[in-house]
């Protein structure tokens, strides 16, 4: 299906894209456009203006403080993560990216237009909840900074308001990090997974299971205990052709398990 008539800009500077975003309610942000450009096509959205940050540098690239501190601009796409050296710092990044899609959408996809579009199904909201990213918004009234914990707010729906852009992503250090998944086919759409962090504490996120990325903290990175965080959630997955809510709810045991080993294996807990 072709698209509706839609008007395109590209501003050469973040504030002039805030300034276009505040200014029409139905401007739309574009990154790599490999969700956005798919739903117009369906119709599932109608932005009246594109605001295109792909000309925008002081939103792409990786840095890496010297205490490990990853700071990452949204448009910085999944090869660039998997590519770079200063993402090494923190090794699950880079291998989750691999696994998304293809590699053409790997590509064009950035590590800002996976979080912001928050489908349930996508990679990178659990990873970065299980991480302890942080997430910097920027709008007319200044910056904010707010943990990945509370940026997925709903499906499709994130603490980025109307008006605003995801500048940054800072990511802490470490090393004890897992992530597990069953898609359908090798490059598939997950049907669920998880993603685990152990760095004295342990931090379990299911995806695929609920609205938004659901955090457990097990007491220990033992099997049982992650069974047992998992089953005391209280999940009540979605049921579709892929996977029933039972099955789902099945999977994202296992996973949580898994991810969990890969994580304390690696933490060398
Ligand atoms: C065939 C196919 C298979 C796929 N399979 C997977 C998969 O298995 N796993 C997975 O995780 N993903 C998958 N995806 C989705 C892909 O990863 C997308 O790249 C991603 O969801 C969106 O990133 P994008 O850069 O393309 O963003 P866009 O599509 O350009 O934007 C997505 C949304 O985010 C908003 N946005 C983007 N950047 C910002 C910003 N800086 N500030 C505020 N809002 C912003 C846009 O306005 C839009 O609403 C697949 C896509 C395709 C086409």
């Amino acid at each position: 299906m072709l698209l509706r008539e839609v008007e395109y800009a590209k501003p050469s500077s973040v504030a002039e894209a805030l300034t276009v975003l505040a200014g029409n309610d139905g401007a739309r942000a574009l990154a790599g456009g490999q969700t956005l450009i798919n739903v117009m096509k369906a119709r599932a959205a109608s932005p009246d203006v594109l605001v295109d940050l792909n000309g925008l540098d002081e939103l792409r690239g990786i840095e890496l403080a010297p205490d490990g501190t990853l700071s990452i601009g949204p448009m910085t796409t999944y090869t660039d993560l998997v590519n770079s050296a200063e993402a090494r710092a923190r090794p699950i990044l880079g291998e989750v990216c691999n696994q998304i899609a293809d590699v053409q959408v790997r590509n064009r996809g950035t590590i800002g237009g996976n979080a912001c579009s928050n489908d349930p199904t996508n990679h990178l909201p659990p990873l970065l909840v299980a991480i302890g990213a942080e997430m910097t918004i920027a709008g007319a009234g200044g910056e904010r900074v707010v943990p990945a914990t509370d940026f997925f707010l709903g499906v499709y729906l994130t603490a980025v308001g109307p008006g605003e852009l995801l500048t940054r992503i800072t990511i802490p250090p470490g090393k004890g990090d897992g992530f597990a998944a069953v898609t359908l086919g090798v490059d598939g759409t997950c049907i669920a997974n998880a993603a685990a962090s152990v760095d004295g504490s342990v931090r379990v996120v299911l995806g695929c299971v609920d609205a938004t990325p659901v955090l457990v903290q097990p007491p220990s990175a033992e099997d049982d205990a992650v069974r047992d965080a998992v089953r005391g959630a209280g999940l009540l997955p979605p049921g579709d052709v892929h996977a029933s809510s039972e099955y789902r709810s099945h999977l994202a045991e296992v996973l949580a398990i898994r991810a969990t080993r890969a994580a304390a294996e690696r933490a060398g807990a």
